[in-house]
């Protein structure tokens, strides 16, 4: 074995233990414990030699971790992720399995896998050259908005950065630099329940809500285009009510809707809109409201991709949206690309490991650029 694939080999090894032990803690939102708990190991796992500093926050229950160089407030690259995972159905386990060059498992994509990739660079690079400018960010409520994280961090905090790496969205040479703005809403009914076998003596939320719904996905038909679904689009998530009982009427129904769009739309537009659609006795709740995001990334990151991969790199718009849209707006460049993942919040969400690799190796590249350790 060469020294080269010996320490391949021995990288490959890290990402992948350090990835499931990071899956098998369930850290969703309805397990504050599991949060912390994940939040302690991945500092922990940051071996901290004297010349880093960690400053904790925790907004509104949901902590998180600012690894900086000593006596650096803004350092040229900072690395960010989140460490909360979408929950399972309940009885899911939280495994996870090697197989086909592929790490199975709740959150291996979205983004335990890629947190170990951070976690390994950044612990590499401050043990090799001590006092680089490289940050990291760990943040846990992505999944839930990101108002706690990484709005918090950049808001009320002050963090700041000359450049920022988000390996949440786009491909290894697919570099995202569009992402739709989100809308999550509650639609409410309000009615009059009543015995079943005479619905003509209760007004039914329920079907006042089914039938406005439909009216609301017309109206989103319209504003279809032919550009690769780069248009406005709904979808609806969670429909309830508090019946338990199929012979009575509820008094009550709600709706969660989510909606993106791409720009020139606005969040204040879109729910403008659809508030023109609410009627007596309904209300529209705005529950996560986030505005399209452009991101201009790093010519050099694009450069160090294209030598470590071999191959061109295309700059892709996203339909998802990530935490770029709380960084963006301070004129700061923001980097999204990722290993190759699939099945994100379903079940056999997968990350594809030689990919996990090259992404480790084009950071590496991009670091040598941009920090220039050699020059210390
Ligand atoms: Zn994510």
């Amino acid at each position: 074995m060469t020294e080269t694939s010996r320490k391949d080999e021995s990288l490959r090894r890290r990402l992948i233990e350090l990835t499931r032990d990071l899956i098998i803690i369930p850290s969703t939102r309805d397990r504050p414990e599991d949060i912390q708990r994940c939040m302690e190991f991945v500092v922990n796992h940051v071996e901290l030699p004297n010349e880093l500093t960690v400053r904790r926050f925790c907004e509104k229950g949901s902590p998180s971790t600012v690894i900086l160089p000593r006596n650096v407030s803004a350092p040229e690259v900072l690395l960010l992720a989140h460490l909360d995972v979408v929950a399972r159905p309940q009885g899911a386990a939280y495994h996870s399995s090697v197989n086909d060059g592929r790490i199975y498992g709740p959150g291996s994509g979205d983004m335990k896998g890629e947190l170990a990739i951070l976690l390994e660079i950044f612990r590499d690079f401050h043990e090799r050259c001590s006092g680089i400018s490289l940050g990291l960010a760990v943040t846990s409520d992505e999944e839930n908005g990101g108002n706690h994280g990484t709005r918090f961090l950049f808001e009320k905090v002050g963090l700041r950065c000359g450049v920022a790496i988000i390996p949440d969205s786009g491909s290894l040479n697919e570099i995202a630099i569009e992402e739709k703005g989100i809308l999550h809403l509650k639609l409410k009914a309000h009615g009059s329940s009543g015995h079943a076998s005479r619905p003509w003596l209760a007004e039914n939320p329920l079907e006042k809500l089914i039938s406005k719904l439909t009216e609301v996905r017309n109206y989103f038909e319209t504003l279809k285009s032919a550009d690769g679904h780069w248009h406005p689009t709904f979808a609806v998530t969670v429909m309830q009510t508090e019946n338990r009982v199929s012979n009575r009427i509820p008094s009550f129904a709600e709706a969660v809707c989510d909606v993106r769009f791409p720009p020139p739309y606005s969040s204040n537009q879109v729910i403008s809109q659809l508030k023109r659609f609410m009627e007596h006795k309904m209300e529209l709740e705005v529950l996560v409201s986030a505005e399209p995001t452009k991101v201009s990334p790093d010519p050099l990151f694009l450069t160090a991709t294209e030598e470590i991969t071999q191959k061109p790199v295309t700059l892709i718009r996203e339909h998802g949206g990530s935490d770029a849209r709380f960084i963006c707006g301070y004129g700061i460049p923001v980097i999204m690309s990722r290993p190759y993942v699939g099945n994100l919040h379903a079940e056999n969400e997968w990350i594809d490991i030689a990919s996990m690799e090259t992404l480790y190796h084009i950071y590496q590249r991009y670091f040598e650029k941009k920090l220039r350790p050699g020059d210390r």
